[in-house]
């Protein structure tokens, strides 16, 4: 052969590559379409989320409510022709509030007050346990020196603002858990928290210690009735409490998550992850929290599936289960596929409600920015989008993030999420119909673009983790949700260099 005639071959060759490449990236443009049009459409996103919290309700990890729902969304992904499986985990403990009731007294009053156990707090027996309320102010350091002593063996009533916003969320984990490290230390028995949310309405809010705390007590109380008892104290009416604490408490147990799949066509073994935590606090029955994003993602595998789209890596559609006691179920996916972490080419977590999207958290990662962008390319009518280039912790891209995986969180407008946090009032009614749909066709076109771009990132090792660890506030993020001494024990993270 002339090396004239074999360089002509070879560059055929090469146009030949380039012409499919070229065909794939329209093919996926053109499904790209496809899938937003549907997801904006009148899918059965809606009645599943009625299904999900109106019929099966708060869905705490380990309570019934939580196995039939996984049952039930299982059954939803194979009606739709999407592979799907459980996949097991383990919780280290069972905490599940039965009931809660407390009474507050002094010489010549009484009265009863609504209360919420938060989770991981001790149980009482029967007859509940009393003790002197105190007036500990904020919970700061001077709420505590002023008692001295007299903290020891007693119920410390901790004031807080009303929170209006996540900003105001954030603060209050962030007291919280200096809180409760000042309250162990003064010897108290139990820590009341005023309830921040408006209308009294109660919710639960993890104490620090997580599953580690044995024996503190922790509630909050219905926002009226710790104020009427703190003002009194502020008279001079010394009280007692009475809390009446009845919990479901147990040993480590198997729990499982929800995986759907649609595997790639060409390219297999890559793996791209969308996902949304599936469990929730119980007082409501978790509707912005998390059920919404839960379904969207349930529709995403069934509107891709429905319209015959093969992407060329294999699609992973999370239904985290055990994310409010720990972000439990995300760690144990990431621990079942540890070989299969380094072909993990992008994991999106979306976990704020229903509010707008108005970009990506994407970890403190600069050279996947311009990947979400190109991402986010065909859904540019329903931005702005401004990414935002900082590691975040207290969701399911924790331990993509410590493993290396590359990984986003959907930042989006807080609208109705603060007030209704973990409470009695997050209810299907909450959930913005209209905004979720939306919401819906930008992560599913940003999903199929994911399955299909040339990525040129890849994933982070150990010493690149140490880097963003040592370099950022992650530390005192993750201390704020009891969860550094899991990444400097080697519980969590990557071990590999
Ligand atoms: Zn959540």
């Amino acid at each position: 052969m002339a090396p004239s005639s074999r360089a002509i071959s070879l560059s055929l060759v090469c146009l030949a590559a380039v012409g499919s490449s070229m065909a794939r990236a329209q093919s996926n443009d053109a499904d790209v379409a496809r899938v937003v049009a549907a997801m904006l459409g009148n899918t059965p996103m809606i009645a599943d989320l009625q299904q999900l919290t109106d019929v099966f309700g708060g869905r705490a990890t380990g309570s019934d409510a939580n196995r039939r729902a996984v049952e039930w969304a299982i059954a939803r992904f194979q009606a739709a022709g999407v592979d799907a499986r459980t996949e097991p985990f383990t919780m280290p403990g069972l905490w599940l509030e039965r009931s809660a009731m407390a009474t507050v007294r002094g010489a010549a009053l009484s009265f009863p007050a609504r209360i919420a156990a938060l989770p991981f707090s001790a149980g009482t027996t029967a007859a509940g346990t009393s003790a002197p309320l105190l007036d500990a102010g904020r919970g700061d350091s001077l709420g505590f020196a002023g008692l001295g002593d007299r903290a020891k063996g007693a119920w410390v009533l901790i004031e807080q603002d009303e929170l209006k916003d996540i900003d105001g969320l954030f603060r209050e984990y962030a007291e919280s858990a200096q809180i409760e490290r000042r309250a162990w230390a003064s010897g108290a028995l139990g820590v009341v928290y005023m309830g921040s949310r408006p209308n009294s309405q109660l919710y639960r809010h993890n104490m620090n210690l997580g599953f580690r705390n044995r024996d503190h007590f922790g509630v909050v109380m219905e926002r009226d009735a710790a104020q009427r008892a703190l003002r009194l104290l502020r008279r001079g009416t010394p009280l007692t409490l009475n809390a009446v604490l009845d919990l479901d408490r147990g040993p480590a147990y198997q729990s499982h998550n929800v995986i759907g799949e649609i595997r790639g066509s060409t390219r297999p073994d890559e793996i791209v992850v969308i996902g949304a935590h599936f469990d929730s606090w119980d007082l409501g029955s978790g509707a912005l929290d998390n059920g919404a994003n839960a379904m969207m993602v349930l529709d995403i595998a069934r509107q891709i599936k429905r319209l015959g789209i093969r992407p060329s890596r294999t699609i992973r559609f999370g239904l985290w289960n055990g994310e409010e006691q720990g972000i439990i179920g995300s760690m144990g996916y990431t621990k079942t596929h540890a070989a299969e972490l380094d072909k993990h080419v992008m994991t999106t977590s979306i976990d704020i409600g229903t509010g707008r999207i108005i970009g990506f958290f994407t970890g403190g990662r600069p050279e996947i920015l311009p990947g979400v962008e190109r991402a986010l390319d065909p859904v540019a009518g329903l931005g702005p989008f401004t990414q935002v280039d900082i590691p975040i912790v207290g969701t399911d891209n924790f331990d993509f993030m410590l493993e290396g995986v590359a990984h986003l969180v959907a930042n989006q407008e807080a609208a109705n999420y603060g007030p209704n946090y973990h409470a009695r009032s997050d209810e299907f009614g909450q959930a913005d119909q209209h905004q979720l749909r939306l919401n819906a066709a930008i992560l599913a076109a940003m999903t199929l673009r994911f399955a299909e771009m040339p990525v040129t990132w890849g994933r982070q090792s150990r010493a690149d983790i140490e880097r963003l660890v040592a370099t950022t506030d992650l530390r005192a993020q993750m201390e704020q949700f009891g969860l550094w001494d899991d990444w400097t024990s080697g519980v969590r993270g990557r071990k590999t260099p």
